[in-house]
């Protein structure tokens, strides 16, 4: 639905002119007011009881007493509920669904009803550095939210080095920087990596560090899903340290993804993470995180449990190792320290299948297990063997959330993904966790690290709060009802109680209805790219 005020202008002045007396200003025509809510404006300040007023797009005017001063060409009465910037999410997998050839799903719904008018793309090193053909498909096909690029470190590794496990030589390193400075050039905020993941797994610390500086003179950030959340390779305080050396080597704001601590075995190492983050922070370093509130990640059989080295080639590769008894052996027995450090095979629940293999979906890889009358490592490699499954894997303790979750550099984000509820409830989750729930955190806090917080660290200097001159993006949520719907079980239900949401001024949803808008727009960083031969 779009707010059209074509025919106002004209209206407005003779009204105006008929109703000034003299020393009165005339009413100013505007698309929308919204009054009577309590609004917070995504800073961290209080809650007031402003109006709100919509024009062209923009915030026009936030204050007391709109009536007085414009003429609104239509009204929403907010009595009872919150109004605040429109959510932007740092970390998702929307790009997907964003460029899909079906309008329902470009519609980017189960972020919209969260609250989300901004996603972040490209995460986890896997953003696509072909950022100006992905903001024009966007443009051309139009898209519900808004998306925000990251250039991705493991499409340019591949696209130079294949899945290959050693380092770049000085050409190969060339072409990725250049890669990565054409990507920045077209509009990506930053660079993104997922070291944990082949073939990014296969660098060295130093080659990330020179990309990184590459994203760094282009005035970016770098948003990394670090090397180890668990005991994998360099442990998750090991990986920290990794990403601490990044961030100062290369001189850049590092922003850690979903920050976690994953496994038994370093359950209550958030003290420890948090020291590291914080005493870095004091020393100026840039230091972010962002956090999704639940206890599982949403992964797969083959990321989860299978060891790096048996990933080289990819799953192709991995299955002609299975097939060898000698290899198979130490596949299997790596595989079962896998799953012990995931808690166990109970911890482990399989959401969806891929590729061709025939599971059913809903069963822990226990239970699965023992329908088949066989160990879970087995089932895993039988999976495998097969293809592969999404699984909510149930790996973090509850403390460790709470302690990151209350810092005040951790922000909101969903890592939204297919098979996990994440991808459907995680800012009212966190709103009812945080705020309603046991730390009780401020609601104009919550609005800060689900808004203007993010589009801070993301460089975004035109939204996340509400001022005169931002874009119009606007939630309008009920306190009461703002709850999540998706579960494990059903990971795929929209979230409830956002009433009506406004991204650009367009009304996305209205009255807690779709309604069939495709206001979004890709946000490019203007960034001063020279001639492109400068060695940055
Ligand atoms: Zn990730």
């Amino acid at each position: 639905m779009k707010v059209g005020n074509a025919a106002l202008p004209a209206f407005a002045a003779i009204l105006a002119g008929c109703q000034s007396l003299p020393g009165d200003a005339p009413l100013v025509p505007v698309d929308l007011l919204i009054s009577g809510g309590t609004v917070y404006d995504g800073t961290g300040s209080p809650a007031t009881a402003d109006d709100l007023v919509i024009s062209g797009g923009l915030v026009a005017y936030l204050g007391p007493d709109a009536r007085s001063r414009f003429l609104p060409a239509r009204e929403i009465d907010a009595t009872g509920l919150v109004v605040a910037p429109g959510f932007i999410d740092p970390h998702t997998h929307a790009a997907g669904d964003l460029s899909s050839d079906r309008a329902d799903r470009r519609a980017n719904l189960p972020f919209a009803f969260q609250g989300v008018t901004t996603v972040v793309v490209g995460n986890d090193g896997g953003g696509s550095p072909d950022v100006a053909a992905q903001a024009e498909l966007a443009r051309a096909q139009g898209i519900g939210t808004n998306v925000a690029y990251l250039a991705g470190f493991g499409p340019i590794r591949e696209e130079v080095l294949g899945k290959e496990d050693r380092a770049p030589e000085a050409d190969e390193m060339a072409v990725m920087k250049a890669r990565l400075r054409g990507a920045m050039c077209e509009g990506a905020w930053g660079f993104s990596a997922g070291l944990y993941y082949v073939p990014q797994a296969y660098s060295q610390t130093d080659e990330v560090v020179t990309l990184a500086r590459v994203a760094s003179g282009l005035g970016g950030y770098y948003d990394t899903h670090m090397r180890d959340e668990s005991t994998y390779n360099v442990t998750v305080t090991g990986a920290l340290a990794e990403t601490l050396e990044i961030g100062r080597l290369a001189d850049i704001p590092v922003h850690i993804a979903h920050i976690k601590a994953l496994g038994p075995a370093v359950w209550g190492h958030s003290t420890r993470m948090i020291e590291a983050i914080e005493d870095a922070r004091a020393a100026g370093q840039r230091v972010t995180a962002d956090q999704y509130p639940w206890e599982a990640s949403g992964t797969r059989i083959s990321a989860a449990l299978v060891p790096r080295s048996a990933l080289e080639g990819g799953l192709d590769a991995l299955r002609k190792r299975l097939k060898e008894p000698e290899t198979r052996a130490a596949i299997r027995a790596a595989m079962v320290d896998g799953i012990a450090r995931r808690g166990g095979a109970s911890k482990l629940l399989i959401t969806g299948r891929l590729g061709e293999a025939e599971i059913d979906t809903g069963l822990t890889l226990e239970e699965y297990a023992e329908a088949a009358n066989i160990e879970p490592v087995d089932a895993a490699i039988a999976i495998l063997m097969q293809g592969d499954a999404r699984v909510a894997s149930f790996n973090m303790s509850t403390d460790d959330i709470a302690a990151f979750a209350v810092r005040d550099w951790v922000v909101t984000g969903s890592d939204g993904s297919s098979g996990h509820p994440r991808k459907y409830g995680s800012f009212p989750k966190a709103y009812r966790d945080l705020v309603l729930g046991e730390p009780g955190m401020d609601l104009a806090r919550f609005v800060e690290r689900s808004s203007g917080q993010t589009a801070k660290l993301i460089g975004l200097q035109d939204r996340g709060r509400l001022a005169p001159g931002m874009a119009a993006d606007v939630v309008i949520f009920d306190p009461v009802t703002f709850a999540p719907q998706a579960t494990y079980q059903a990971p795929r239900e929209l979230s409830v109680g956002v009433r009506h949401l406004f991204v650009n001024g367009e009304q996305v949803i209205a009255e807690g209805a779709y309604t069939g808008s495709l206001p979004g727009r890709p946000l490019l960083k203007r960034t001063a790219c020279a001639q492109g031969n400068d060695d940055s």
